[in-house]
C-alpha cells in the first residue's frame, strides 16, 4: 500500500516477473489478483518449500469489502514510500490504518526509487518516525528496506525480510477441516464461465469441493495459479483462480465449503434474503421517481419557477459495467464523489461482464447513462441504447472514463455566464 505513483505497480510487476523467471518456464501469467513468490528457506532443514503471496487487486476493493466485514487476510502490509517524494496523504492514510489495527498486522516499509539521484532515504526515515512508525534503524521493530522497483535492487532483501517476519510471527494456516477463504477477484471467462480468485485461509481446496460465496455456489472444476499452471490442491496462503461456479461471486465475499446439501440450503436462504432486499430497494426507487415526477408536473401546472436555492443536486446517474469485479470497484471508487452540491454522480447499479439489454433498461429507468470499462457491447444493445436515448460511454482507460463523467457532471451545472 502507499501513495499513488510511489511505485506499487512497478514493484509488484518486477516481483512477479522475477518469480515467473525463477519458476518453471512455459506458463502464461494472468492477472488473478494475487501471485506467489518462492522464498529460499534458510538453515539446513529438510527441503521445505515456502512462498509469499502478494495481493495485487486493483483498487484494493476486495480489501475494503473484507475490512468492512471485519476480516483481515493480510498478514503483513508493505508500505511503499518513494524516496524522492516522502510521506504523502495516502501514505498517512495507510499509517492510520496500521495504527488502528493495533499491531495485529505486520509492517515492512519499502523505501522505493532509491535509484533516483534525488532520493533521500534518511529524510524519509525521519519523516516516518515523526508519523509514529518505529523503524528498526532507530531502535524500533519495523524493518525498512531500500528498493527500486525499476531496477530490481533490494527486492531479494524485501522478500527475505517478509519471510523472516512471517517466521517470527509464526504465521501458519490450519490445513485441516472445511475450506475457508475470500474472493479477491471474479470475472466471466470464455469456456470456463464464472471464475473467482480464492485466497485460502483455512483447509485444503481440491476439485470437486462444494463452495458458497455470497449468493453464488459451485463445485470446483479447475484451479490455476497466476502462472496459468493447474493446481491440484490449494493450501492456506495460496490464491487460485477457481472455475465451476453457477453464478459470479463478488470480490470480498467470504468463501465457505460444505456438503452439497448444506451449500444448497444456505444458498436458498441467502437468495431469498437478497430478493427481499432488492425488491425493497426497487420499490423505494420507483416510489421516489414517481414522487419526483408528480412534483415536477404539479410545478409545471402551477407554473412554479424552480427556486435556485431550494433545488436539490442534479444527478448524473450511472450504470457501471467492467471486466472484473476489481475494476468495477476501482471505477466506483474513482467516480464516487465526483461533482459538488449542485451536480453530482449517483451510481445506480454495477456489474461484471458485457453491456446487456437489461443495463440499457436500468439506465433508461434511471434517466442515466452506461459507463463500460474493458467490456464489449453487442451491436443489438448499442442500437437499443441509441433508440432509448441512453448515452453509453465505453473505454479501456479509466482516466478517459473519469474525464467523460466529470465533463457530463459539469454540463449539469446551472449556467453562470
Ligand atoms: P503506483 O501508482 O504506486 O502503482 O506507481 P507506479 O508503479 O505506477 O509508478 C509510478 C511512476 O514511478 C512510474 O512512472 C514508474 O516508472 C516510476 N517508478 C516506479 N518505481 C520506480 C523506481 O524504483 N525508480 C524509478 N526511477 N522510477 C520508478
Amino acid at each position: 500500500m502507499g501513495h499513488v505513483d510511489h511505485g506499487k505497480t512497478t514493484l509488484l510487476d518486477t516481483l512477479r516477473s522475477a518469480s515467473v523467471a525463477k519458476g518453471e518456464a512455459g506458463g502464461i501469467t494472468q492477472h488473478i489478483g494475487a501471485f506467489s513468490v518462492p522464498v529460499p528457506v534458510s538453515g539446513q532443514s529438510k527441503q521445505e518449500s515456502r512462498t509469499i503471496t502478494f495481493l495485487d487487486t486493483p483498487g484494493h476493493a476486495a480489501f475494503s469489502a473484507m475490512r468492512a466485514r471485519g476480516a483481515s487476510v493480510t498478514d503483513i502490509v508493505v508500505l511503499v514510500v518513494a524516496a524522492d517524494d516522502g510521506i504523502m496523504p495516502q501514505t498517512k492514510e495507510v499509517i492510520e490504518l496500521i495504527k488502528k489495527d493495533d499491531g495485529k498486522v505486520g509492517v515492512v516499509v519499502a523505501i522505493n526509487k532509491v535509484d533516483k539521484p534525488e532520493a533521500d532515504v534518511e529524510l524519509v526515515q525521519h519523516a516516518l518516525l515523526a508519523e509514529g512508525i518505529q523503524l528498526e534503524a532507530f531502535g524500533g521493530d519495523v524493518p525498512s528496506v531500500e528498493v527500486s522497483g525499476l531496477t530490481g535492487l533490494g527486492l531479494d532483501t524485501l522478500v527475505e525480510t517478509l519471510s523472516a517476519m512471517a517466521e517470527i510471527q509464526d504465521l501458519r494456516g490450519e490445513r485441516d477441516g472445511q475450506v475457508h477463504g475470500y474472493v479477491l477477484e471474479s470475472r466471466v471467462q470464455k469456456g470456463l464461465g464464472p471464475v473467482a480468485t480464492v485466497l485460502i485461509v483455512r483447509g485444503c481446496l481440491t476439485p470437486g469441493a462444494h463452495l458458497l460465496a455470497g449468493t453464488a455456489a459451485g463445485k470446483v472444476r479447475l484451479m490455476n495459479d497466476s502462472t496459468g499452471a493447474a493446481v491440484k490442491s490449494a493450501y492456506p496462503g495460496m490464491a487460485v483462480s477457481v472455475s465451476g461456479w453457477k453464478d459470479l461471486p463478488n470480490a470480498g465475499d467470504e468463501v465457505l465449503q460444505g456438503p452439497e446439501a448444506d451449500v444448497k440450503k444456505a444458498l436458498a436462504v441467502r437468495i431469498r434474503k437478497a430478493e427481499i432486499e432488492s425488491t425493497l430497494v426497487d420499490a423505494q426507487a420507483i416510489n421516489m421517481h414517481r414522487m419526483e415526477e408528480r412534483a415536477r408536473k404539479t410545478d409545471e401546472e402551477n407554473h412554479v419557477e424552480p427556486k435556485q436555492e431550494e433545488q436539490t443536486a442534479k444527478e448524473l446517474r450511472l450504470v457501471i459495467k467492467g471486466d472484473v469485479s476489481g475494476s468495477v470497484e476501482a471505477i466506483v471508487g474513482a467516480l464516487e464523489g465526483t461533482g459538488n452540491k449542485k451536480a453530482c454522480v449517483k451510481i445506480v447499479s454495477t456489474g461484471v461482464g458485457d453491456v446487456l439489454e437489461s443495463d440499457v433498461m436500468m439506465a433508461k429507468a434511471a434517466e442515466g447513462m452506461i459507463v463500460a470499462f474493458s467490456v464489449n457491447t453487442p451491436r443489438s444493445v448499442e442500437t437499443s441504447a441509441a433508440q432509448n436515448h441512453v448515452p453509453l460511454y465505453s473505454s479501456k482507460i479509466i482516466y478517459r472514463i473519469m474525464d467523460e463523467v466529470r465533463d457530463r457532471v459539469t454540463a449539469l451545472l446551472p449556467c453562470t455566464i
